[in-house]
């Protein structure tokens, strides 16, 4: 990814008067007779991208976690767009689309050192969002058939549908600072938001308190599972930090037949650090992610391919086709193979070609490619933190209290939380820094007081340069 030769644009956003000129050219009735392509094509380029944000285009956008389009894939992601393949059924004699997406997940989970026979139920969904949902139709499958059967009963959720299992048992989902596409996923299968039970510890909320977990676990006539936060996304901070701390888990999740899903958006991306003295600390948050049941990950973040493309790994493939069988369509069928037809395992039904970007930025960049990104992501972020631990003026996000320098920084991902000592300036701090148009932050709540956050996440960052523009914005806006 060579990040140092491209041109970013001078400001993350529009200015206030180009979004109203631009807002102002949408056309709002439905003509009778069309302006033609042309036409349209000239009112695409010339009004309505006057008023799109450089989320995506500047490394300087830190809001959410957005990530960017590398050249590949936006090459990539326009071949898909004039091909227009539906990736759904695996049809090998008319199309290699399928083959290519069975190929390009093997490679993800090659990326992030796992067995991809383990893994054997993949596919690419929508987003984060979409993969939790599949997590969590998949976990609720699982442990509620577990619990049948110990009753003696044959029953599942796919066949026999939730209520069968009313006076049976309830469903619990035990976690820590889980994203809030959690709750809504577990709305959405069924569970509602009040299954997410909080298992953390008071003095660090984002780890497990494992005394809190195992007796959970134990609640009469309730099914389990196991949440795990891999990189929260207000202060990046990651639920377990070590192999033993998930093994732990582990055997508690066997001893009472949980599922263990992990929501690693972006948080997968650890894996690719190297294990030294600078990286081994964040690290240690993705070490024995290969124990957990299904995992979640996000394309359109830190893989920097275009909307919308997360993926799901899961190694319960029965469960997983049980969940996601579209049933009775013989005309859909692909006969026995290697290659699951998409529609089986997955939430949809056509699909778009998602895999095709990410398969470009993977050969194009390589293991190396991608491993390089992250450093210089997680090294930016690591200079912002430390001026702003040395700062009067700021306060940052410190996961234990009086920790050394060297200490806070070891444990900075790619996410940096802060807000301004000076309560008037920090009310401020979030439109004053977006203001500037140089950089953009999110706002957020520390401990209920506003705050603001860097997420670093796009290809193009350049630690040195970025630094330069962020360091004059942070000192500028302390001096309104
Ligand atoms: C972004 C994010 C999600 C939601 O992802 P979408 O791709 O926006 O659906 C879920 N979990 C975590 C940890 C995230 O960072």
């Amino acid at each position: 990814m060579d990040h140092k030769s491209i041109s970013i644009p001078a400001e993350v956003l529009p200015n206030q008067s180009k979004i109203e000129k631009a807002r102002s050219t949408i056309k709002t009735s439905l003509p009778d007779k069309g302006i033609g392509v042309q036409e349209t094509e000239a009112h695409l380029r010339e009004d309505i991208t006057q008023g799109l944000s450089n989320s995506s285009k500047s490394s300087r956008y830190y809001g959410f976690v957005t990530g960017g389009a590398t050249p590949a894939a936006q090459a990539a992601d326009n071949i898909v767009t004039e091909f227009d393949q539906n990736v759904q059924v695996h049809l090998p004699t008319e199309t290699i689309a399928t083959d290519v997406e069975y190929h390009t997940l093997n490679m993800l989970c090659e990326l992030v050192e796992l067995d991809p026979q383990q893994w054997r139920h993949r596919t690419f969904t929508t987003g984060a969002t979409g993969s939790n949902i599949m997590g969590l139709a998949c976990a609720r499958e699982y442990v509620l058939q577990k619990k049948a059967k110990g009753q003696g009963l044959s029953l599942s959720v796919a066949e026999d549908g939730l209520l069968e299992f009313a006076l049976i048992a309830k469903v619990q989902i035990l976690t820590t600072v889980p994203h809030s596409s959690i709750r809504k996923a577990a709305s959405i299968v069924g569970l509602g938001h009040k299954s997410v039970v909080d298992c953390s510890m008071e003095s660090t909320p984002y780890k497990f308190d494992m005394s809190k977990l195992e007796n959970a676990l134990l609640t009469p006539s309730t099914a389990s599972i196991i949440m795990i936060s891999c990189s929260e996304v207000n202060t990046g901070m990651f639920a377990t930090e070590s192999r033993q701390e998930m093994e732990e888990i582990r055997r508690l999740a066997d001893a009472h037949d949980a599922w263990i899903h992990v929501d690693a958006a972006f948080g997968f991306m650890a894996r690719l650090l190297p294990a030294n003295k600078d990286f081994g600390r964040i690290r240690g948050g993705t070490e024995g992610l290969e124990l957990a049941d299904s995992i979640t990950g996000d394309g359109h973040k830190m893989l920097n391919v275009p909307y919308d493309t997360g993926f799901y790994l899961s190694k319960h493939l029965e469960i997983g086709t049980q969940v996601f069988q579209n049933p009775n369509a013989v005309y859909l069928s692909a006969g026995a193979s290697m290659i699951p037809s998409p529609l089986n395992i997955g939430l949809e039904n056509s699909r778009r070609f998602r895999a095709l970007p990410v398969y470009a930025n993977l050969i194009a960049y390589g293991r190396s490619g991608y491993a390089n990104m992250i450093e210089r992501q997680v090294t930016l972020a690591r200079m912002i933190a430390d001026f702003l631990h040395a700062s009067s003026d700021y306060a940052v996000y410190e996961p234990s209290p009086n920790m050394s320098r060297e200490d806070l920084l070891s444990s900075v991902f790619v996410i940096v939380l802060f807000r301004a000592v000076d309560t008037g300036i920090n009310e401020r701090l979030v439109s004053s820094i977006k203001e500037t148009r140089k950089i953009y932050c999110s706002g957020t709540s520390w401990q209920g007081i506003p705050a603001a956050r860097f997420a670093i996440s796009n290809w193009k960052c350049d630690p040195a340069h970025d630094f330069a523009v962020i360091k004059e914005v942070l000192e500028e806006v302390v001096k309104r």
